[in-house]
């Protein structure tokens, strides 16, 4: 198959030679005629050498690399991709586990899918497509998808979020099931910690698996605690803490729906204490009045910093938030602190955060250095795809 062509300007091949995924508009001198958004094309240096083969979308990232050697990109080549994917997560024991159905099973270019994200609910594949390139091979993912996974029961495409409006209105993109609608379950499970879970309605593809591993810290600290979580969405971090004996839980998110789904899963504990609160509030205003009891702290808040440009204020956002729970905590408390910024490093962070301690006035050691899991791998070659990260700090 002749794919149409790119060629970039002289010197702008570096990159693209280091394997980052990403081609900037700046980068590009010419595209073959008639080049439609969601295309693959070959891309070639100024001197006609090939470097790698993508999906064009006019915008600031016109070009996204799924490949850097030139073979045929026919369905197989998709299925190989998505099996390669489904490996991985067999390797770290994601799959058929006893205890965790729910997990990342397509991390886009950590996985070499570029605009593709595909999070797996006990049976259900919910796909995300960020580039108009992969929503035109859904088909194509979802026939792969279905015979490379012996579980899978439905997929759901939650694109219409994700995805450019004027490809949304171009195409006439709605969510919807693939297949399997009547066969989806909507409940699964973490570390033995049961959720119920509502891709259709939910934030994102309904949950935030990303928090897994660091949610399992938190159980094993919670024995006998009093719990403040924010940001709770539906209420991850509380229900390992209740499931793990603490003494009491204190949940808040500024949405209404989000501590709806919460209170679904309160319902799914088993020996439920009634212990327990569920707060509709907004987090820094409630954090500056709260009482001083609290024995830990959960502060993960919806990225602040989006774009390069917002980097200040953002950071600012988190000096005062993590300021404040710094002040209000116990002595000896612990808080666990994240930002799912790309654009704060793990480094900024960590300043961010040691301002935070200076403007309090209180001393802080590091317990723990938290990040993303190994189902959302990084690509090395591509920072950005590194969002996740945390702090555990004890407060004097
Ligand atoms: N910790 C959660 C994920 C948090 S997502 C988990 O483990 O699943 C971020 C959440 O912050 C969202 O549910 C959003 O509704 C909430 N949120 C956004 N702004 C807020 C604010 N100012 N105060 C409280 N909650 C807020």
């Amino acid at each position: 198959m002749n794919l149409k062509k790119v060629i970039l300007k002289p010197a702008k091949d570096k990159s693209v030679k280091r394997f980052h995924p990403w081609v900037f508009s700046g980068a590009i001198k010419t595209v073959d005629p008639h080049c439609k958004d969601g295309e693959i094309v070959d891309v070639f240096s100024n001197k006609g050498k090939y470097l790698g083969t993508g999906h064009f979308q006019e915008g600031s990232i016109s070009i996204r690399l799924f490949e850097f050697t030139q073979q045929p990109i026919n369905d197989n080549y998709w299925k190989e991709k998505l099996l390669k994917a489904l490996t991985l997560r067999i390797k770290i024991g994601l799959v058929d586990a006893n205890e965790t159905n729910i997990f990342r099973l397509v991390h886009a270019e950590g996985d070499d899918l570029p605009g593709l994200i595909i999070d797996y609910y006990n049976g259900t594949s919910v796909v995300q497509c960020h580039s108009i390139g992969m929503w035109l091979i859904k088909d194509i993912i979802c026939q792969s998808l279905q015979s490379i996974v012996p579980s899978l029961k439905a997929i759901y495409d939650k694109s219409a979020e994700t995805l450019p409006s004027k490809h949304v209105e171009e195409h006439q993109i709605e969510n919807q099931y693939l297949f399997g609608k009547k066969d989806a379950i909507y409940e699964g499970l973490e570390y033995g910690n049961q959720f119920s879970i509502n891709w259709i309605t939910g934030q994102k593809t309904g949950f935030f698996i990303d928090q897994r591993e660091n949610r399992k810290l938190l159980g094993d600290l919670s024995k006998n605690k009093k719990i403040l979580n924010t940001f709770c969405y539906s209420g991850g971090f509380s229900i390992y803490a209740l499931n793990n004996g603490a003494k009491e839980v204190h949940s808040l998110d500024s949405s209404k729906k989000a501590i709806d789904l919460l209170e679904k899963n309160i319902e799914l504990i088993k020996n439920y204490k009634n212990n327990h609160t569920s707060i509709v509030a907004d987090a820094m205003d409630y954090i500056k009045n709260v009482d001083a009891d609290y024995d830990i702290i959960i502060l993960d808040p919806p990225a602040f910093a989006k774009h390069m440009n917002a980097r200040h204020k953002a950071i600012q956002g988190y000096k005062r938030l993590n300021a404040r729970a710094i002040e209000q905590i116990k002595p000896g408390g612990i808080i666990f602190t994240f930002s799912c910024s790309q654009v704060i490093s793990k480094e900024l962070f960590r300043n961010t955060l040691l301002s935070a301690g200076i403007n309090a006035g209180r001393k802080i050691k590091i317990l723990h250095q938290l990040h993303q899991p190994s189902d959302h791998p990084v690509n090395i070659f591509h920072p950005e795809s590194e969002y996740l990260k945390g702090l555990v700090i004890q407060v004097d």
